[in-house]
C-alpha cells in the first residue's frame, strides 16, 4: 500500500538543520522524508536548503539555531534575530504548539500522572505582533534623568481577527472548546483583543467561546491543564504559556511546533533549542522534529493520513519502551538519536503493513 499518487507536482520541503544538535534531528526527519518519497509520497526535500530557498518553498522544516559561539555577539547579529525575521518575512503569524501527555511518559512529567493523564491542549500563539515588534521601543532619558527601557505594546483589529480565526478552525477540528487568553483587566490592548476574538466567535457558533486572564490562565495550566482544548493568545502571553505547557507533557525533546501564514504555508521546528550540551553525541532526541514533520502533513499539506501514520509511529516505538536518555527513566535502557529515528521510519512502515493486510 503506497501513500499517494506518483503524478501530482512534488511538494518541496526546505530543511534547514541550524547549529548543534540541529543537524543530527533534521538528518532523522530526511531519513523518514526519504522513505516516504521513495513509496510515492510527491515530496520533494530540499537538504541543507539557504534561506532564499526556503522562501521558495512550501514548507520549511528547520532543526534549531543559536549556541555559545553566538554568545559574545551583539543581539541584532545572532541566528535568533534572523528566526525572528524570518517569521516575520514569510509573514508566519500563526504559531502552533501542541502540548500533549503520552502514557508511556506521564512520570517524566513535573505534574502527578493523574493531573496530566490524557493531556491534550493546542496553544495557538501569535507571532508577529504584540510587544516584540512595537515600535517605538527602546532607551530614553526620562524627566527625572534617570535612563529608562520601553517597548510597545499593541495589536491591530485585524492581527487579532486573523489569529482568533485559525484558534476556532483548529477547535472546530478538535474538542470545540476556544479559551482566548488576554490581559484585559489591565491593558488596552487586550479590551480589544477580547472584543474582536468575541465578535469572530459569533461566526463560529459551534465552538464554545471562553476568556481568561493571563495570570489565571499560568495557574490553571498546573492545576488542572486537561480543561483546556485550544488556546489562543497574544505573542508575550504565548511565549509563556507555551513553555509552561510544555513541560506539562514531560521533555522538551517530545513536542513539535508550527508556524503558518495566511495560506498555510509553514515553517516547523521542534521547540527545543539547540543543545550544545549533547550536540555531536547522537544523544538528541528527534521526535519533536519528526512530529513536526506530522504537523506539516497535516497543517500545509492537508494529509492528516500521513500525519496520523507519524504519529502513531511515534507511539508505538514509546509503547516499545524505546527511550533516548531524556525520557528514560532510572533504569530503562537508552538509545541513539539514530536508531530512534530508524525505529520509527521502521514502524511507520509496520503500520503501512498491518493497515494492507
Ligand atoms: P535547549 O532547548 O537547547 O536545551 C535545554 C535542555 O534540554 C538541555 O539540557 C538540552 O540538552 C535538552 N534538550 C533540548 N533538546 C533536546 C532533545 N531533542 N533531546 C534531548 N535533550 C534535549 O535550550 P538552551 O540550552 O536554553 O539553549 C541552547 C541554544 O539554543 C541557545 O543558543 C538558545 O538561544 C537556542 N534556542 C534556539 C531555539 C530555536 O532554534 N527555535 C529555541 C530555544 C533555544
Amino acid at each position: 500500500m503506497r501513500f499517494g499518487a506518483c503524478r501530482e507536482a512534488p511538494v518541496k520541503i526546505a530543511l534547514l538543520p541550524g547549529d548543534g544538535i540541529g543537524r543530527e534531528i533534521i538528518a532523522e526527519a530526511a531519513k523518514l522524508l526519504e522513505r516516504l518519497r521513495r513509496d510515492g509520497l510527491p515530496i520533494e526535500p530540499m537538504p541543507d536548503a539557504t534561506l532564499s530557498l526556503a522562501r521558495r518553498a512550501d514548507a520549511v522544516m528547520l532543526g534549531a539555531v543559536g549556541g555559545p559561539r553566538y554568545d559574545a555577539l551583539p543581539r541584532e547579529s545572532r541566528p535568533e534575530q534572523g528566526l525572528l525575521a524570518i517569521r516575520k518575512a514569510l509573514g508566519l503569524f500563526a504559531n502552533l504548539r501542541p502540548a500533549l501527555s503520552y502514557p508511556e511518559l506521564e512520570r517524566a512529567s513535573s505534574l502527578k500522572p493523574e493531573v496530566v493523564a490524557g493531556l491534550d491542549v493546542m496553544i495557538v500563539r501569535e507571532l508577529t505582533g504584540d510587544i516584540y515588534f512595537g515600535a517605538p521601543r527602546g532607551r530614553r532619558t526620562n524627566a527625572a534623568g534617570e535612563t529608562e527601557g520601553f517597548d510597545t505594546m499593541h495589536y491591530s483589529d485585524s492581527e487579532i481577527r486573523r489569529i482568533a480565526q485559525v484558534g476556532f478552525e483548529i477547535a472546530r477540528k478538535r474538542q470545540k472548546k476556544l479559551c482566548s487568553v488576554d490581559k484585559a483587566n489591565v491593558l488596552d490592548t487586550s479590551i480589544l483583543w477580547r472584543e474582536v476574538v468575541t465578535a469572530v466567535g459569533k461566526d463560529h457558533p459551534d465552538v464554545q467561546l471562553s476568556h481568561m486572564y493571563v495570570d489565571n490562565a499560568a495557574m490553571q495550566l498546573v492545576r488542572d491543564p486537561r480543561q483546556f482544548d485550544v488556546i489562543v493568545t497574544g505573542n508575550l502571553f504565548g511565549d509563556i504559556l507555551s513553555d509552561e505547557a510544555s513541560m506539562l507533557a514531560g521533555s522538551i525533546g517530545m513536542l513539535p511546533s508550527a508556524s503558518l501564514d495566511a495560506n498555510r504555508k509553514g515553517l516547523y521546528e521542534p521547540i527545543h533549542g539547540s543543545a550544545p550540551d549533547i550536540a555531536g553525541q547522537n544523544k538528541a532526541n528527534p521526535l519533536a522534529t519528526i512530529l513536526s514533520l506530522a504537523m506539516m502533513f497535516r497543517y500545509t499539506f492537508g494529509r492528516a493520513d500521513v500525519a496520523e501514520r507519524i504519529e502513531q509511529a511515534v507511539r508505538k516505538v514509546l509503547g516499545q519502551g524505546l527511550r533516548t536518555a531524556d525520557i528514560a527513566l532510572p533504569g530503562e535502557r537508552v538509545i541513539g538519536t539514530r536508531e530512534m529515528g530508524d525505529a520509527v521510519v521502521g514502524a511507520v512502515y509496520g503500520n503501512i503493513r498491518e493497515r494492507a493486510r
